[in-house]
């Protein structure tokens, strides 16, 4: 059967968080005649194995926080709430589908035409796309966006096909008993339970080093066992859902058994069925398409954003709003539509939450010199007035103010709130806040987040 033939102004790859962003802004705002190819689930990575299952399942592992929290507030009840793993799986699987449901709306009122398969280029301008019947569309495009995200990495290591990543974390139906984590990232950090295999000393290591040894510290404390300067050699499948992880350490080489290995260290652009190599966009030696300030690529017609491009910061809102700014640029007249990729809040949703903002202390050291403040305290949420002291977790904030004026060029916090208490604070960084606007805002008593303009 011969390809259906389209063509289209705006070809968006992967509806995902940046390309369903940009794809509807072009169309529903601006009227271009916009197609999105996707060949898994609408909404992504974020939507269906990442910010939302992952907050969700956070959400329960505060709750079972909070219980422990309720006895020391002197409420008693037994001494085990249950937990029903499968039960709690099976309902936030139908919440992701109901948002897949609710993108599809979307796409239809943006009139943005949705196709589902599998887009690989035939040339610069042409893209095949493999549609779920086993027919073929051929569609041209005056402007394609590549925005086809990335895949979790499984670590060079035999065996390593029998450990899972965070995609298959989201499929599992029974609540793992002991699991090993490795890596030090965001996703290991998010998701550790039992055992950590970290191969340096802290993990999230980008962070401010504050960040890194208070949340290593934690958890220590918490329980969990570290295994730094560790390397992988081998996974092997024992059967019966057991695995065998071998692995070297500061302490010489050893092994444990575990239910379930899970690879968090890093991820890698989903290039493999979309033949870029014909279009000649050109890629960075990890692989990502290699983009400018406007998300252009090398090729005049061809955009790339979100986790494929090479900007460095992989978290959705990043990917949403560089599509729209492309969108505004090439559709609603905006010549100087982009990102500015400076000063971008993040926040890990570890316990306790990390929240970051600019500079980490050794790069404002290396970019000014000494012409840097540093305001930092360390305390113990009022919250935790009721617990034993070790139960406490602890909180951690810190201010690198630079210049005369000391203008707050990174602000990096860790506690209970983090996460929600960082976007208020990102407004006023990103504006240009100094450490005067700071403590010019009046505190709100009693909360933690007051230390942050009370910091001398
Ligand atoms: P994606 O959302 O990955 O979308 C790309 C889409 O393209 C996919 O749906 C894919 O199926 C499709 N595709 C790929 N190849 C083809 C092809 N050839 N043909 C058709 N379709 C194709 N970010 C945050 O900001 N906050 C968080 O809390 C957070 N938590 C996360 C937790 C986890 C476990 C993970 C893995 C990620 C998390 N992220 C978080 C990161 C965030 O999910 C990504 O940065 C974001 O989804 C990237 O968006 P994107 O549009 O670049 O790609
Ligand atoms: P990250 O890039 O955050 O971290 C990868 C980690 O893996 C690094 O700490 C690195 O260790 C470690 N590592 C790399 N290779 C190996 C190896 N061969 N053996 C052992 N360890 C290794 O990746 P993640 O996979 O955690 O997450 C991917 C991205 O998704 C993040 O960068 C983030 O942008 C996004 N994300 C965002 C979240 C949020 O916003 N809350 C949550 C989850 C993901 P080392 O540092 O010691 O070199």
């Amino acid at each position: 059967m011969a390809p259906i033939q389209k063509e289209c102004d705006y070809l968006v790859l992967g509806g995902g968080s940046g390309g369903l962003a940009s794809a509807r802004r072009a169309s529903g705002m601006y009227g271009a005649k916009a197609i999105v190819i996707e060949n898994k689930r609408l909404g992504g990575t974020c939507v269906n194995v990442g910010c939302v299952p992952k907050k969700i399942t956070w959400n329960a592992a505060n709750i079972a926080e909070h219980m422990k929290d309720a006895r020391a507030y002197q409420f008693s009840f037994e001494e085990t709430a249950p937990f029903n793993w499968g039960a709690f799986k099976r309902k936030r699987d139908a919440y992701v589908k109901r948002l897949n449901g609710i993108y599809e709306k979307n796409l239809k009122s943006d009139k943005v035409e949705y196709l589902h398969g599998t887009a690989s280029f035939i040339d610069s301008h042409t893209v095949k796309v493999l549609l779920d019947d086993n027919s073929e569309a051929e569609i041209k495009a005056k402007r394609i966006l590549v925005a086809v995200g990335g895949y979790p990495n499984l670590a060079p290591v035999e065996g390593a096909e029998h450990g899972i990543t965070s995609d298959g974390f989201f499929e599992l139906e029974t609540q793992p008993k002991k699991v090993a984590v490795v890596g030090a990232g965001y996703i290991a950090v998010e998701m550790a339970e039992t055992r950590l295999f970290i191969r340096n000393d802290t993990f999230l290591r980008s962070f401010d080093p504050m960040v890194q040894e208070k949340v290593t510290a934690q958890y220590e404390k918490n329980g969990i066992h570290l295994h730094k300067q560790s390397s992988q050699s081998k996974l092997e499948d024992l059967g019966n859902g057991k695995k065998k992880l071998h692995y070297k350490d500061q302490s010489g080489e050893g092994s444990i058994e575990v239910d379930t290995v899970l690879w968090a260290i890093g991820r890698s652009p989903e290039l493999e069925k979309l033949n870029l190599k014909v279009t000649k966009v050109a890629q960075n030696d990890k692989g990502h398409i290699k983009t400018d300030d406007y998300q252009n690529t090398n090729i005049e017609h061809i955009y790339a954003l979100g986790d494929v491009c090479d900007r460095g910061f992989e978290l959705t809102p990043v990917a949403i709003a560089a599509g729209r700014r492309l969108a505004d640029r090439l559709f609603g007249g905006m010549k100087d539509a982009h990102l500015d990729y400076s000063n971008i809040p993040s926040v890990v949703f570890s316990h306790p939450e990390v929240g970051s903002i600019g500079m980490t202390e050794p790069d404002a050291r290396k970019k000014f010199g000494d012409d840097i403040k540093i305001y930092s305290s360390n305390f113990t949420d009022m919250y935790f007035a009721m617990h034993e002291q070790d139960e406490k977790t602890p909180t951690a904030y810190k201010l690198i103010c630079q210049g005369k004026d000391e203008k707050v060029v990174g602000m990096h916090i860790l506690g209970m709130g983090s996460s929600e208490v960082l976007q208020g604070f990102g407004v006023a960084i990103k504006m240009g806040a100094t450490k005067a606007d700071f403590d010019r805002c009046v505190a709100i008593h009693p909360t933690a987040s007051e230390e942050l303009v009370t910091m001398k």
